[in-house]
């Protein structure tokens, strides 16, 4: 019977049933194309999470590597280096390779991390200890190199005592006493995830070691460099940082001059006029969600950090480092109110002021021999015997001292003092 002959409820029924049938059939393409839909989705999904899981893996294994190397190669108190080679990075900049004598291998290192070395700058006098960060690459284990600037006149008006003995002395073939590679201000590889780094001045030698190992590294990882510096006499590494940068999309490089001079070409030279601060970094960065890591000097931290933190980044992403005590002093403020101090050997007892100041601080202003070298909790040169009473560490050392005694430079008191000194 055709359509035609059908009665009118026979068509009505045909005719529901064909769109009965249709809508199934529709609806049954629809689940199986969201079935293949869903089947390659989590094929793709589970390819990535292999391919994530290999990459830690990958990464792992170097890490373990890496420190199964430390370890290896490693030494501890002080190690001979011969300075291969002396060479000028700009105005009072200079760069030192550095080979050890004994000819053996030279552990790995994590970039950010600095050597600390003991020098006698006075004839017969004392040894004096100070770090400088590793500014080479850590995949360049043929040498070490570390930047020095030259301390013309510092805080004190006076000039830096071992800036000017390695530049006006040290030459090359000289030997110096070295310390293995430490500190806590570096880059970890395994981790993954966007970074900003930015250094101020020859605050960069640590995060331009960091920039090489990202450029190297196996998974491109995205990396923004900020480098604030006065002007193209004392911009460390032109030509090397826009190569890096210019052959990695995932590297943006920004040097920002505080002062150019005529011959510095905006746009070629340099990208910014002015410093690295919140605003900039606000403008160029499209969220705050990254890792930062910065190390410059004190004007530059005392001011950036709190604005980062301020920005919503957690203190957790916020890596730092000082190379100038006194910005990790003005950084934390005043800690401690008035304590009484007995420097026990010199037989002084002195008031704390309530200003913030440190142990070793205290007992420069009092005339009380004390050694000191970094400054900063790292080289242990300040450690002292603490007779009574309990401190604070303003920034925690590299490695907590002994019990009974102190770390003076980064040390302020919780309660009354004595100290052997
Ligand atoms: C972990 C770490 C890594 C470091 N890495 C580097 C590096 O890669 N390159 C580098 O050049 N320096 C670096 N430093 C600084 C270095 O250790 C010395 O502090 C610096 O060379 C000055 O020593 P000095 O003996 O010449 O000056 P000092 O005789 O100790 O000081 C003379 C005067 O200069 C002031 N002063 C000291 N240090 C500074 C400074 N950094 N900036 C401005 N004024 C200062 C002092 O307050 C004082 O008034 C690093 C420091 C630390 C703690």
């Amino acid at each position: 019977m055709s359509l035609v002959e059908m009665s009118d409820a026979s068509r009505l029924f045909w005719l529901a049933g064909v769109v009965f049938v249709l809508v199934v059939a529709i609806q049954g393409v629809m689940s199986l194309t969201f079935l293949v839909k869903r089947q390659r989705l989590q094929s793709r999904l589970s390819q990535e999470q292999l391919r994530l899981l290999e990459q830690q893996v990958t990464l792992t294994a170097r890490l373990h590597q890496t420190q199964t190397d430390m370890k290896h190669f490693f030494w501890s108190g002080l190690r001979k280096f011969r300075i291969v080679k002396k060479q000028s990075e700009g105005r009072d900049l200079v760069s030192f390779y550095l080979k050890p004598e004994d000819d053996r291998a030279l552990p790995v290192f994590f970039p950010g991390q600095f050597l600390t070395f003991q020098v006698w700058p006075n004839k017969g006098g004392k040894s004096v200890t100070r770090c400088y960060s590793l500014s080479s690459s850590p995949q360049d284990l043929d040498h070490y190199r570390i930047t020095i600037k030259r301390i013309v006149a510092g805080a004190n008006g006076e000039p830096g005592l071992v800036s000017n003995f390695f530049f006006d002395t040290l030459a090359e073939g000289d030997t110096v006493d070295v310390r293995a590679p430490s500190g806590h201000f570096y880059f970890n590889e395994t981790r993954s995830g966007p970074v900003v780094l930015i250094g101020g001045g020859v605050g960069v030698t640590p995060v331009f070691s960091m920039l090489t190992a990202l450029a190297t590294a196996a998974s491109p990882r995205e990396t923004w460099f900020f480098y604030g510096v006065k002007n193209g006499a004392e911009h460390l590494w032109k030509d090397p940082l826009t190569a890096l940068a210019s052959a990695r999309e995932h590297i943006r490089l920004h040097v920002c001059y505080s002062q150019p001079e005529a011959s510095d070409r905006k746009g070629i030279d340099y990208q910014h006029a002015g410093h690295v601060d919140i605003e900039r970094l606000k403008r160029l960065l499209p969220a705050n969600n990254y890792d930062f890591f910065v190390c410059g000097p004190a004007d530059m931290m005392n001011t950036l950090i709190p604005d980062l933190i301020q920005w919503g980044v957690p203190e957790g992403r916020i890596h730092s480092e000082t190379f100038n005590p006194k910005s990790s002093r003005q950084m934390l403020g005043d800690t401690a109110s008035k304590k009484a101090v007995r420097f026990l050997r010199s037989g002084k007892s002195v008031t704390w002021p309530d200003d913030g100041q440190t142990l070793l601080a205290l007992a420069e202003t009092q005339q009380i021999p004390m050694d000191s070298g970094c400054r900063v909790g790292h080289c242990g040169a300040c450690k002292t015997v603490l007779k009574q009473g309990e401190v604070f560490y303003q920034q925690q050392p590299s490695k907590p001292p002994e019990p009974g005694t102190v770390l003076a430079c980064v040390a302020i008191p919780k309660t009354d003092l004595e100290v052997d000194a």
